[in-house]
């Protein structure tokens, strides 16, 4: 029995874990993990099954500006540990190809333990001093949004995004051997995949977001970092039961990924991510003075999801 995978899972639901734990081992031993409890836990927008060399694919992936992108990351009022920023690391470089660069943002100016706006805080994260060229994500950790588990929206710059990570809702799923930083690694990748546009075919599009723009889509496989977590019930729990939280893309919101690779690479029979290799450690730190908000309002946000 996972208690990893339950403990992440019990808890949003309101679902007492020992009492779900028993009733997934029931159901394993009398083999209940029939057709609807296979990793596919949504169903897809069709069942068409298409090429991913049809895929439609973001021109920023896809071109050369797309090797890379920068991490600002706020270390006030809270930080995303090295452990879970290296998770995130190498996830988007052995499935994406893509090498993150971090720089450390000592103070968001941000409070601690506060609910905040959404607004409040992208307003903030899109307004971190950024002199370089390419993609950037400014990641604000903050204690609480009302906003799902995270989320990522746009900034003026159309190569600018911000991520908000909600560290109470972290630590309120946090049990056993499942941490907090495990649920904000998770939160970033997923955000991370969802800026990448994967998934990016219908056939693995839950149909759950049909209302929802394809930036704001989710994964139909429960073993995927793109499903939508707030949304986990019983089939997912199962799926994941034996392996632990799904930090990681499934195998067709990988091959986009690698689709888009291939695309940037400028060969289309590329098939095999960049594996990476070593360690990346912070490259930069600068300080910045703490910004008075500005501007308040209600922000409609691009992402309202678990993770
Ligand atoms: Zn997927
Ligand atoms: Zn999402």
């Amino acid at each position: 029995m996972n208690q990893r995978i339950l403990g992440m899972f019990t808890r949003p639901f309101g679902v007492d874990g020992q009492s779900l734990a028993m009733l997934a081992a029931a159901l394993l031993l009398v083999g209940a993990t029939g057709p609807g409890c296979t990793p596919v836990c949504e169903p897809p927008l069709t069942k068409e099954r298409t090429p991913v060399e049809a895929a439609d694919l973001p021109a920023l992936w896809t071109s050369a500006a797309g090797s890379g992108l920068t991490l600002l990351l706020t270390e006030q009022p809270y930080a995303v540990s090295d452990a879970a920023l290296d998770r995130v690391i190498h996830a988007i470089a052995d499935q994406a190809g893509i090498q993150l660069q971090i720089e450390r943002v000592p103070d968001s100016g941000l409070p601690a333990g506060e609910r905040l706006s959404a607004y409040q805080v992208t307003s903030v994260g899109c307004a971190l001093p950024w002199n370089g060229s390419g993609p950037v994500v400014a990641v604000v950790t903050v204690w609480d949004t009302g906003v799902g588990y995270g989320f990522i929206d746009e900034c003026g710059p159309p190569l600018r995004r911000t991520v908000v990570i909600n560290r109470a809702r972290a630590e309120s799923i946090a049990i056993g051997p499942i941490t907090a930083d495990d649920d904000v690694a998770l939160t970033l990748l997923h955000e991370l995949g969802h800026w990448l546009a994967v998934p990016a075919r219908d056939f693995h599009r839950s149909a759950v977001d049909a209302d929802q723009p394809t930036s704001n889509q989710h994964c139909t496989n429960a073993k995927c970092v793109m499903y939508k977590g707030s949304r986990v019930g019983l089939c997912a729990i199962l799926a994941n039961l034996t392996t632990g939280l799904p930090f990681q893309f499934c195998p067709d919101c990988a091959a986009e990924l690698r689709e888009e690779q291939a695309r940037r690479a400028g060969n289309l029979n590329v098939a095999r991510p960049r594996r990476f290799r070593g360690v990346v450690r912070p490259t930069g730190r600068f300080v910045r003075e703490p910004m008075p908000f500005q501007n308040r309002r209600s922000l409609p946000c691009s992402d309202v999801c678990m993770s």
